[in-house]
């Protein structure tokens, strides 16, 4: 006989097995303790840091695959199936460099030094012989002679402005500053005008501090007047020699002169130079005086844009290889849906000693496995399978990334949820993000469960926030990271996120672990937060059994982008209608699969309709993953046809700048020069492909045949 206390106590038991057997330890309580002061290790970034940064590593030189050595061993501590995989890509270095300025015909030549100085007491004097020589990576190989035009930050607006004052860049050498676009659309922009050299430098105004008492690095955070801005100047992304296939062992591979014709190459000589070196040259320029604006720090020489009297002779000879590069690839294998990635990225190769660019973020990436090891061992188990890639040759040109890409084209294309990339992790104060829109929400909740590394009074989100109604959140349409090929060859959802927003010792060789240690994040407070709102995204992509995507708020996006386009055509008979009807279409179809999820979430649970729901919310979640796959085009951006994306690209000269809608840009620019029919029925086809695309990703949503 059961008394109705034993009954009771049965019943407890039996509900508690059940407890057990359908509810073990709710993935929730383990993404709480993913971001637990438990599990997070300051002691322990600031050590990979150190580690990785001891030697300069550049792509293709043996530090760099030391470090990958070094990446790869903490995986495998982690209890992270990895392995490298390896291409043969063309790789660039400096040969010889040499410079020298006749300020007039009476004075005589001063050969510059190009050698960036060694301080006292600094502890990498012991390896600074394995800095490279400053140079630009990809520059063509020449030796010319000519008088200088200094053109401002080398823009297509400054060259304007330069005709407007009567000025003739023709047949000279441009010395340009850094700090508005990317490198190689500097020297693109300055071929095109005519110029047969650039010298670009790190203005002290922009990098220095300004003028008159101020202090640099060791001492501060900013550049020293001798510190060089090293970096590439391809303006294509991937191995030139392989563009849109990968760069495996024996491969086809295009010949110097076809890489030549496809006009990511630049075709005339360029080299990096120093603020000091800089204004060296800005004094022997005389001609009308530059703008206010054109003007350097208020203790420096007035700018004025020549050309000469000065006159420049560069010559700079580099050397072009095939090289080895590789990427370690981490495998977290989901339980229940091991055909569906969560991708996190990060490269390892540095232009010197990589200490913010990229390894603050490396040091975090290695974090982030550390602590999803220590799930692992408390029985956590991801449902989607988490990779976890650590990139090479994303200086040259976002090379080992792309190759990755290329050669997992149509596996990344039916399987991949999302890529999460993080590039210099740390670079200063404040939290930056950039997401494809239906990522918006997620990071805003994870920076909510987060607190701010430089006010634990507060959480990330507040921080972020500030005073505005929502944080300020910005688009992937740059190709300047190695977010570019999942977003804008294939169309995977991304995001891209960093504390700081720039910083004045880049790609110099004072880019070292100190700084980091002086500057950049002295407590490595900051590279906890970023490590845990990284992996906390990631958990949640991973472990959420319908996937947390707002295709709501890209519908808004694109409605904005809509509004700005407006604007931009108003004066001409462009029809938007299409456009506009679409995004309407997107925004019911969002709406409507975000009823659907809510519904599904609220009838699960009950062990008879499991079976049903589980085919129902493998079916839902692949529409969310496969709706931004929708946007891309396979024809791809005109002319540029390995841009597939038709929201996000990069524009033409400027990789740094992020657009939306850049088919339709590019075609306005050139109507508005041409100004034909032909050319503005262009403007219109640009249009409606836009529109099929965003239709595209409302039947994708939709999920139904037509
Ligand atoms: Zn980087």
């Amino acid at each position: 006989m059961v008394n109705k206390t034993a009954k009771a106590n049965l019943l407890a038991i039996a509900t508690s097995f059940t407890f057990l057997l359908f509810y073990p330890t709710p993935k929730s309580s383990y993404h709480s303790l993913f971001i637990s002061d438990s599990l997070s290790d300051n002691a322990s970034i600031s050590h990979h840091l150190y580690t990785l940064t001891r030697r300069p590593h550049v792509a293709g030189l043996e530090a760099n695959a030391e470090a990958a050595a070094y990446v790869l061993s903490v995986f495998a501590s982690s209890n992270i199936k990895s392995h490298i995989a390896p291409y043969r890509v063309a790789l660039h270095y400096p040969v010889s460099r040499s410079l020298t300025l006749t300020p007039s015909p009476q004075e005589s030549p001063i050969s510059f030094r190009l050698e960036q100085e060694i301080y006292e007491g600094d502890p990498y004097a012991d390896v600074a012989n394995e800095v490279l020589p400053t140079f630009h990576a990809y520059a063509k190989s020449g030796n010319v002679t000519a008088p200088v035009v200094y053109v401002n930050y080398g823009r297509s607006e400054d060259y304007a402005r330069l005709e407007q004052m009567g000025v003739n860049v023709s047949g000279s050498i441009v010395l340009a500053k850094y700090g508005k676009i990317y490198r190689g659309g500097i020297v693109q922009i300055a071929y095109e005008a005519g110029a047969i050299g650039v010298l670009v430098y790190s203005d002290r105004k922009d990098y220095g501090g300004g003028g008159g008492e101020a202090k640099w690095f060791p001492d501060d955070k900013w550049l020293p007047p001798s510190g060089v801005q090293v970096g590439s100047v391809y303006n294509g992304l991937g191995d030139p020699t392989t563009p849109g296939w990968a760069s495996t062992e024996e491969c086809e591979r295009l010949s110097d002169d076809e890489v030549e014709k496809s006009g990511d190459v630049p075709l005339i000589p360029s080299l990096p130079i120093s603020a000091v070196d800089g204004e060296t040259i800005l004094r022997s320029i005389g001609g009308p005086v530059a703008d206010e604006d054109w003007q350097g720090s208020e203790d420096a020489p007035t700018y004025n844009v020549g050309p000469g009297p000065g006159i420049v002779h560069l010559s700079y000879t580099g050397k072009q290889i095939i090289g080895r590069i590789e990427n370690v690839i981490g495998v977290i294998e989901g339980a229940e849906e091991p055909d569906r990635l969560v991708i996190l990225g990060n490269h390892r190769d540095a232009w010197t000693f990589g200490a913010v660019d990229p390894n603050s973020g490396t040091a975090a990436l290695l974090e982030v496995a550390q602590r999803l090891g220590k799930l692992q061992k408390k029985g956590w188990k991801p449902r989607r399978t988490i990779v976890l890639c650590n990139w090479d040759a994303e200086e040259y040109g976002l090379i080992g990334s792309t190759e990755w890409v290329e050669e997992n084209r149509e596996i990344l294309a039916s399987r991949a949820i999302a890529y999460l990339n993080v590039d210099s992790g740390v670079q200063g104060p404040g939290f930056f993000a950039s997401a494809t829109p239906q990522l918006d929400e997620l990071l805003k909740q994870a920076t909510q469960q987060v607190k701010d590394p430089d006010n634990s009074s507060q959480t990330l989100y507040q921080s972020w926030v500030g005073s505005r109604t929502s944080p300020k959140i910005d688009r992937l349409g740059s190709a300047g990271s190695d977010f570019a090929a999942f977003v804008h060859h294939l169309g995977i959802p991304a995001t891209h996120m960093a504390f700081g927003e720039g910083y004045p010792v880049y790609h110099s060789m004072y880019d070292d672990f100190i700084w980091v240690k002086k500057f950049g994040d002295p407590m490595f407070h900051r590279h906890v937060a970023v490590a845990s709102v990284w992996g906390l995204v990631t958990l949640w992509l991973a472990d959420a059994e319908l996937l947390p995507f707002n295709y709501l708020s890209y519908a808004m996006e694109l409605q904005t982008y809509a509004i700005d386009l407006e604007d931009d055509i108003s004066d001409t008979n462009i029809n938007l209608t299409p456009l506009l009807k679409s995004i309407e279409e997107l925004k019911r179809a969002a709406t409507e699969i975000n009823n659907e999820r809510k519904e599904i979430e609220q009838n699960k649970g009950w062990l008879l309709t499991w079976k049903k729901d589980h085919v129902k919310v493998r079916e839902l979640n692949d529409r969310l993953m496969m709706a931004e796959r929708a946007f891309t085009d396979q024809d791809g951006l005109f002319g540029r046809s390995w841009y597939k994306h038709l929201i996000y690209g990069p524009s033409k000269y400027d990789d740094y700048a992020s657009e939306s809608f850049p088919g339709i840009y590019d075609a306005i620019a050139k109507a508005k020069i041409s100004n034909t029919a032909e050319s503005w029925k262009f403007v219109q086809h640009e249009v409606y492909r836009v529109s099929r695309a965003v239709k595209h990703a409302s039947q994708i949503i939709n999920g139904e045949l037509t």
